[in-house]
């Protein structure tokens, strides 16, 4: 069956298609600046070379069907657009609905409702999902949750201290995002060091970052709470907040509630701290002198730290510590400053690889107890497999 997996940005759009269940690669590509100008459609077929085309992509809607466009034809992935089995989504959030799900108009009003938590996911998921149902009507829409994998997490750990009646009428909690990814992580450590019994921390550091505690391939949480802002501190979004700032500032501000929200999931971050986002801007600044940009660097590796610190706590010590997403796996700079001094837990840094690692690897000196890997995430493949298993129930 092919199955193609939709990864959607607010201003972008990733897909993978694969035949399953071989886990087959046979497309890939992706779009940005969506709504935008100067869009560029980068794609490759199988093994074939990468072709880059400008496109104009006014909506999400343009850029599916540029991609079904340049997947559909003979030689191509799919000889017909029924040949599509299935579309895959690594959905963000919806009102009480967690898991892998058939992605019905119950489910997409849910989303919706859940636009204000997740303003930079949910729109541009429901945009896609309705496209692809309009341009692919036989092919089944499933939505693999983020929020699946740290579903065992105890509930002590979930829970905020509010009302107790908030959580159970309103669903406020911590769920934790990213599952796809920390479900990537936790296999492959298992497959990488041989074992199950591993108490293992994966920090998924990009544009979104958060921490997972993974203990014998269990999520027992994660840093993200109710919503994607939180947690540490994202490229523009404002992470763990006291709730107090956001009264004082509407107050002196004078702008509305949905004003001082809107501020903290786009301008908030690394961006409020630096005015830059993309963290090879960032370090390049830091490195050539720039403050503020050196402490967002530092606010980010001392989020990062101050959850790993919890969850070693939480384990009762540390096997492994894995990076991945684009700062985690390329930004020497930030692991080292997240790894710096903590041979007290054994972890021992070795800094020439660190410097010099290009993709996966690892990054443990001789002498360290726990093991430092560095990996390749691959959301999408977790998706497939998820959306393959969700149509097979019996062969899973
Ligand atoms: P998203 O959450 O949007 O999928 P990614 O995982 O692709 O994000 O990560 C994007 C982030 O990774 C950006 O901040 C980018 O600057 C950072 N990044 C990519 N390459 C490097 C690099 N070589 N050095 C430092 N940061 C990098």
């Amino acid at each position: 069956m092919k199955i193609l997996v939709a990864n959607l940005g607010s201003t972008s759009f990733k897909y993978k298609v694969f035949d399953m269940p071989r886990g087959q690669v046979l497309a890939r590509g992706g779009m940005d600046r969506i709504g935008g100008q100067g869009s560029v459609h980068t794609w490759r077929l199988g093994d074939g070379p990468e072709t880059r085309q400008e496109v104009a992509l006014p909506d999400h809607a343009a850029a599916i069907d540029e991609a079904l466009q340049r997947l559909i034809g003979p030689d191509r992935p799919l000889t017909a657009l029924d040949d599509l089995g299935a579309v895959g989504f690594k959905t963000v959030h919806a009102r009480g609905i967690s898991g892998v799900v058939a992605l019905d108009e119950d489910v997409i009003g849910r989303m919706v409702e859940y636009y204000p938590l997740a303003p930079a996911h949910n729109p541009a998921y429901v945009a896609a999902i309705r496209q692809f149902a309009k341009a692919a009507p036989a092919a089944p829409r499933v939505g693999c949750f983020e929020s699946a994998f740290h579903g065992q997490a105890p509930l002590r750990r979930q829970l905020y201290a509010v009302p107790y009646d908030w959580y159970e009428r309103y669903g406020v909690r911590r769920y934790g995002f990213h599952g796809a990814s920390h479900r990537y992580a936790a296999e492959k450590v298992i497959e990488l060091e041989g074992t199950r019994e591993l108490r293992h921390v994966n920090c998924h550091l990009g544009g979104s970052s958060s921490l997972c505690a993974v203990r014998h391939g269990v999520s027992l949480g994660a840093s993200h709470g109710l919503s994607p802002q939180s947690g540490v501190p994202q490229n523009n979004r404002v992470g763990d907040l006291d709730p107090y700032a956001l009264d004082l500032v509407v107050r002196r501000e004078g702008i509305t509630f949905e004003a001082a929200l809107e501020v903290c999931a786009s301008q908030g971050g690394l961006l409020g701290i630096c005015g830059r986002n993309d963290m090879r801007d960032i370090e390049d600044a830091a490195v050539a002198g720039d403050e503020r940009c050196q402490l967002a660097v530092a606010m980010l590796s001392t989020a990062v730290r101050d959850y790993l610190g919890a969850y070693v706590v939480e384990m009762g010590g540390l096997d492994v510590i894995s990076f991945t997403g684009g700062i985690g796996e390329n930004s020497s700079i930030v692991r080292g400053q997240v790894l710096a001094g903590l041979e007290f837990l054994g972890v021992s840094l070795d800094a020439a690889r660190n410097e010099a690692l290009r993709g996966e690897g690892t990054l443990h000196a001789a002498d360290s107890r726990v093991r430092i890997h560095v990996l390749k995430t691959d959301e999408e493949l977790v998706v497939a497999k998820q959306t393959w298993e969700f149509l097979h129930p019996a062969s899973a």
